[in-house]
């Protein structure tokens, strides 16, 4: 089960690997063991997910031509990049380490949160580099039911790009897991330095834009750094 992503993953030349969901790369959920290495951009929490207009999103992938995709992915990541010196950081920092790939994919649904998944949870546990693949709807704006926050994809590509950057590093604090028990099941929620990590890199992206100031995961408590940081 270890080493799953990087066994079935071959090789490329390109660096960045962005793919829609209609192409090769395809995800065997059987290798994702319930919340491990999964990191859900949104809490746990339901989710509804509006334009600003307040209609639905009921769009993207299916009918969009991997092209587009990328394009839009591209997009995202240079008004980070030029928006933020610290995404600029991380995003340099994974695309110069050669033992590193980042693969963005399309969400499994159009208009669901995004998510980063580690390609080698084991690795993981020890501290050590893994691969990731960042699942991103471009075209989504996630709305938190919980705290109403509106999260547009620049802001969900930096979230999940300090995931990424973390699981190049081999950053993770089991300790800090947070677990809630719901009818006598232990549940999974977040972790806490993971979050803020992530949080902080958005945040360095909302600021700079102007977009609101996310100060919590869904509303549960994080360590993060104050909006003046990055003004
Ligand atoms: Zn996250």
């Amino acid at each position: 089960m270890e080493n799953s992503c990087r066994k079935k993953y071959k090789p490329s030349p390109k660096k960045w690997i962005l793919a829609s969901r209609r192409t090769g790369f395809r995800r065997n959920s059987a290798l994702v063991p319930a919340n491990a290495g999964l990191f859900h951009y949104a809490g746990n929490n339901p989710v509804r997910y509006i334009d600003p207009d307040g209609r639905k999103i009921s769009i993207v992938a299916p009918s969009l031509g991997d092209k587009e995709y990328v394009k839009k992915i591209r997009n995202l990541i240079k008004q980070a990049s030029k928006s933020s010196p610290e995404f600029a950081m991380a995003y340099k920092a994974i695309k110069d380490n050669p033992n590193i790939t980042v693969m963005i994919q399309m969400t499994k649904k159009p208009g669901e949160s995004a998510k980063t998944e580690c390609c080698d949870t084991k690795a993981k546990m020890e501290h050590r580099p893994s691969n990731s693949i960042i699942y991103i709807d471009p075209d989504a704006i996630v709305i938190s039911k919980k705290t109403g926050l509106v999260s547009p994809p620049v802001a969900g590509i930096a979230h999940e790009m300090q995931h990424a950057y973390d699981n190049m590093l081999g950053i993770y604090d089991e300790s800090q897991d947070v677990w809630e028990e719901h009818g006598g099941e232990k549940i999974f929620i977040y972790n806490k330095l993971s979050e803020s990590r992530a949080i902080d890199l958005e945040n360095s992206v909302r600021v700079r834009l102007k977009l609101p100031y996310r100060d919590s995961y869904d509303g549960y408590e994080v360590n993060i750094k104050p909006e003046n940081t990055f003004k």
